[in-house]
């Protein structure tokens, strides 16, 4: 047996120099994966070890292997790092090992999510008596969203989905703009909706769906179950869908609006960035992602429901929707309004990250990183042959180098040189580079020595 103390604080330890490493490690590793499988793989050995020696044997294989997509010069998939106070909050989660089920299985687990829903709806601008619910990420949040869609709508229309399935129900419209994130068609899989329920809107020039287009395809319906689908923030361009016009041409016709704002609504944080997200409050539901701007660690995303009742009679834990939510005691039960039973308590992240940076911190480091992506924008564009594709309205930069041929390569030659890792996009039939700036530690200087490596893969040619 080891000493658990001694394996805690070495473990800590070496958490404590991979984070210190992160500001000049490579970001993409160079990685021999056979090696790694050789060392970690085989047959399950059948005799156990002590619990020090396997924490060495996968920490020495698997560290040299890590995409240090928490450091600060990762600009890759809209993901931020995990703030100091949210990564020690994780560490105590495991260490307290709470089941975040309801008021019985852990209170304080149940009572401390509560708080953190609060505290999120404020943040947000979201309307303080909507249902929440701590799910995995912005999928399983979009699905939890339109299953409450979902229930409503058919109940409108007299069909009990909860207790009859879709079995011989009306068939529901879903209207989407086609710039939406592919999660939603997976969500509307799972949902038994279908794929091919959704009628695709098309977007303008930066990526936001035609408002009147949107409307128009709202009219045409003639009362049936419809589920409208809008987006905070495109994942290439960062552009907003009119949430206004949305809901109003929506709820003119009974529809339901859920809002995809998996990093954008974290717009409506900054006091600056606020009126992106206007007339948010008068959707159905929304989902946003914590380990994307709010800088959390894998996984956390957040589901809001303005309509409780809804939100619970589809995700309940038992049959009796009437009753949810009430727990023991005073206390909501989380189970209640996600898709697990058993599940990690994720509030306590949550709010300590909330608690970290405070409503004005929350507002600067939205706010930095904009700025951060404007000064990508500016230093980029300045150098030859390199373009901006996108409106620069939020986090989000798309840069072209010339054809889509010569972009790929490039793409692939920044993340083997290792300063800096962007993905590939396809985005309006051109190959591009998004680079997304979501990350706490990010600074101005790590802005200028990423352009600069790829100043200098430009220049080394092919
Ligand atoms: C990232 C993202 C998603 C998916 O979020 P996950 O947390 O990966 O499930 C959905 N929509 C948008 C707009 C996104 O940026």
């Amino acid at each position: 047996m080891s000493n658990l103390r001694e394996l805690l604080t070495s473990t800590a330890d070496r958490v404590a120099d991979y984070r210190e490493s992160l500001a000049e490690r490579r970001v993409a590793p160079v990685a021999d994966l056979e090696r790694l499988r050789a060392e970690l793989g085989g047959p399950l050995p059948a005799k156990g070890a002590d619990a020090g020696t396997v924490l060495d044997e996968l920490a020495v294989a698997v560290e040299p292997a890590l995409m240090s997509s928490a450091g600060p010069r990762f600009f890759g998939f809209v993901v931020g790092g995990s703030l100091d106070a949210a990564l020690g909050a994780d560490v105590l989660t495991s260490g307290w090992d709470q089941m975040a089920f309801n008021g019985a299985s852990s209170p304080a687990a149940a009572l401390v999510e509560e708080i953190a829903g609060a505290w999120l709806k404020e943040s947000l601008g979201l309307p303080a008596d909507a249902s929440f619910g701590i799910v995995t990420g912005t999928q399983a949040g979009s699905t939890v969203g339109l299953a409450a869609a979902r229930h409503r709508v058919l109940e409108r229309a007299g069909w009990d989905v909860e207790r009859r399935g879709l079995h011989g129900a009306p068939r529901i419209r879903v209207i989407a703009g086609e710039e939406r994130h592919a999660t939603i068609d997976r969500s509307l899989r799972l949902l038994g909706i279908g794929a091919d329920a959704l009628e695709s809107v098309p977007t303008g020039p930066n990526g936001a769906v035609d408002p009147d287009a949107l409307a128009a395809a709202i009219e045409v319906g003639s009362g049936e179950p419809t589920i409208v689908i809008v987006q905070a923030g495109n994942v290439n361009t960062g552009a907003f869908d009119d949430l206004v016009a949305a809901c109003e041409a929506a709820h003119r016709r009974g529809a339901w609006v859920h809002v995809d704002g998996a990093f954008g609504l974290w717009a409506a944080a900054s006091p600056a960035f606020e009126h992106l997200v206007a007339g948010r409050e008068a959707a159905d539901s929304w989902v946003v992602d914590g380990h994307k701007w709010l800088n959390l660690p894998y996984d956390a995303g957040f589901v809001f429901c303005a309509d409780p009742q809804a939100h619970a009679a589809s995700m309940s834990h038992t049959a009796a929707a009437y009753l949810v939510g009430q727990g023991e005691g005073s206390i909501r039960a989380p189970s209640d309004f996600v898709p697990e039973a058993s599940r990690r308590a994720r509030g306590f992240v949550t709010w300590a990250a909330l608690r970290e940076l405070g409503g004005d911190g929350l507002a600067g480091l939205v706010e930095r990183c904009c700025a951060l992506a404007r000064r990508f924008a500016e230093r980029l564009e300045a150098i030859d042959g390199v373009t901006i594709a996108n409106d620069v309205l939020l986090n989000q930069v798309l840069v072209g180098f010339g054809n889509d041929e010569r972009t790929e390569s490039v793409i692939e030659r920044i993340q083997r040189e290792g300063t800096c890792w962007m993905g590939g996009t396809t985005w309006h039939g051109r190959r591009l580079m998004r680079i997304s700036v979501s990350n706490w530690t990010t600074t101005e200087a790590d802005v200028d020595r990423s352009v600069e490596a790829i100043r200098r893969v430009l220049a080394s040619g092919s």
